[in-house]
């Protein structure tokens, strides 16, 4: 019964098994020293200019995702709201009940207590993450440059989505945009609001032009206009997103005569 459990887990999550080694101890340490206590987080600021209170770590992997660098994570750049992280982890809870098979990437949060975080212009209360493009080669995922830790924000796209080193490989926009519609709906139902995502402009066009980027163009989410040439060329390899409470968090001041 026991070795059945274990082969049942095994089929069921590769991933898991797959980072159950010695050489993560360090990983499982750490996430064990910064388990989550129950005080909701606190964003302060905005996240150009901000400080984040109880933030919480993401978990390092999932049955479906996995943080995508040891040593960013180790340097305590995975924390994020509570109401953001949650977002995520049911997010990928949702994408695991249609794609079971399918591997996400996160890439760089927020600090514990938020503010800089270089090279990032934002990422500073906890409301901002790094999403990893999923890519696809013959209509297959392809995972070949998951593993590239920090060097991966340099990859290279062209404007179609295609890996500038092989063109087999490209972007698979659908999926991107599933993910948007999927966070969206999520970050609703957490009590935050996705506010901006950040993508290479001239990858607008095929994100949009997928079966869930149409559904996504019908959506009031805010995909930048416009982007200065650094920060554009940077969002090819991923996507990052923006959330804000949609209400305010602080009672109105008392109404003095
Ligand atoms: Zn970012």
């Amino acid at each position: 019964m026991r070795a059945f459990f274990w082969l049942l887990l095994f089929i069921s999550f590769p991933s898991f098994c797959q980072y159950e080694s010695p050489e993560n101890a360090e990983i499982f340490e750490y996430m064990q020293l910064k388990a989550n206590d129950d005080t909701a987080s606190v964003s302060v600021g905005t996240v150009s200019q901000g400080r984040l209170k109880h933030g919480k770590l993401i978990p390092f992997f999932g049955p479906n995702f996995q943080y995508f660098d040891r040593d960013s994570y180790l340097a305590g750049r995975a924390f994020l709201n509570g109401a953001l992280k949650n977002t995520l982890l049911d997010s990928y809870d949702s994408l695991f009940q249609v794609f079971p098979a399918r591997l996400f990437r996160i890439m760089e949060c927020s600090n514990e207590e938020g503010g800089e975080l270089f090279p990032h212009r934002t990422h500073q209360n906890g409301m901002s993450v790094d999403l990893m493009m999923p890519l696809i080669q013959n209509n297959e995922p392809y995972y070949g440059l998951d593993d590239l830790g920090a060097e991966h924000y340099g990859l290279s796209f062209d404007d179609q989505g295609r890996y500038d080193k092989d063109e087999r490989i490209t972007i698979d926009f659908n999926l991107v945009a599933l993910e948007l519609l999927i966070i969206d709906y999520f970050a609703k139902r957490n009590g935050i609001r996705l506010s901006k995502v950040i993508i290479k402009i001239e990858l607008k066009d095929e994100l949009f032009a997928t079966p869930f980027g149409q559904v996504l163009k019908g959506q009031k989410i805010y995909v930048v206009q416009g982007l200065s040439p650094i920060i554009n060329e940077l969002h090819d390899d991923h996507f990052h997103l923006d959330f804000e409470f949609p209400y305010p968090t602080k009672a109105p001041e008392k109404h003095v005569k």
